[in-house]
């Protein structure tokens, strides 16, 4: 809890790009949004790199993305949290939901999971709805594949989370949301459409959702402003901060800039990088307007 500072009460907004590329105007757009919420509130700018795929997520990467927000003009507290180096907080907020006996080990492939999984059936990412190939496999399997060494994810028990969740008091699971006027929302969060969701991927020791909602806790972040992309997964992270006893956030999901075709623009699209625009002579003024109308 080192990066909390229980007497400072101002909102705190977070931008957490994973730079697994160059920065580029969509993420222009969740920064600059950001920033502005948080000077509109007289609250806080943090930054934090998702770099839990450290391959993926060279450290070059992360300097060249924060190099880039400084030349847009944006100011935010150090340190930047980097999420490579705080794999012990999400072991740490895995152990717990094991201790509730909420995950269980897949060593299910791709491949094999797409082949069990019933047809039509996709989470909100598009990808084949978890089949529960390894969910309520008895001690003998699972033993023999961990005496061979072979990889696992943990996946949440989805079944077993949500009666959890309602054992805590949260009957109906729901997630507050801001628009750009302001206005307060409550919406019904639907974890389940996930399904048994992994939390802990065989790759790393951790994944996109339970470090998510772990570092937004572990640093105090009161409002969490990202793109529309982002929307369903809002639902699990509410249903994890509820298991795992953390604050709720107030939530923002903003709209997406798309390229001619209507496509969400995509980090590798280099000719819409920032520092390409940037090297063609564009100033942050041009970013911020570009962002503005498109
Ligand atoms: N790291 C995520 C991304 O770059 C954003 C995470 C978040 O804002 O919750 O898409």
């Amino acid at each position: 809890m080192d990066d909390v500072d229980a007497t400072d009460d101002r909102h705190a907004f977070r931008f957490a790009p994973s730079p697994n590329g160059a920065l580029h105007l969509g993420h222009a757009l969740s920064a600059l949004q950001n920033d502005a919420l948080a000077r509109k509130s007289g609250g806080r700018l943090l930054v934090r790199i998702e770099d839990i795929d450290t391959m993926r997520c060279p450290r070059h990467l992360a300097i060249a993305a924060l190099g880039d927000l400084a030349w847009l003009g944006l100011a935010w507290e150090e340190p930047v949290r980097y999420q490579s180096e705080h794999f012990a907080d999400y072991r740490a907020a895995a152990a717990k939901l094991d201790a509730m006996d909420l995950l269980y080990p897949c060593f299910a492939s791709r491949t094999e999971i797409a082949a069990a999984a019933r047809p039509g059936e996709f989470d909100p990412d598009g990808a084949p709805l978890y089949p529960g190939i390894w969910l309520n496999a008895s001690a003998a399997p699972i033993e023999e594949r961990l005496a061979r060494g072979e990889p696992f994810a943990l996946r949440l028990d989805m079944a077993k989370a949500l009666a959890a969740a309602q054992a805590r008091g949260s009957a109906r699971l729901t997630f507050t949301s801001m628009n750009e006027q302001g206005h307060i929302q409550i919406t019904e969060a639907l974890p389940q459409r996930w399904g048994d969701v992994v939390l802990v991927r065989k790759d790393t020791p951790t994944s996109y959702h339970l470090s998510v909602v772990t570092d937004d806790a572990l640093q105090g972040i009161t409002h969490v402003v990202r793109g529309l992309d982002l929307l369903a997964a809002t639902d699990l992270h509410r249903l994890l901060q509820v298991l795992l006893d953390l604050p709720e956030p107030v939530y923002h999901h903003h709209r997406l800039l798309t390229d001619e075709s209507g496509r969400k623009l995509a980090k590798s699209a280099a000719d819409t990088s920032l520092a390409e625009l940037r090297a063609q002579g564009w100033t942050p003024a041009d970013i911020r307007r570009k962002v503005e109308m498109v």
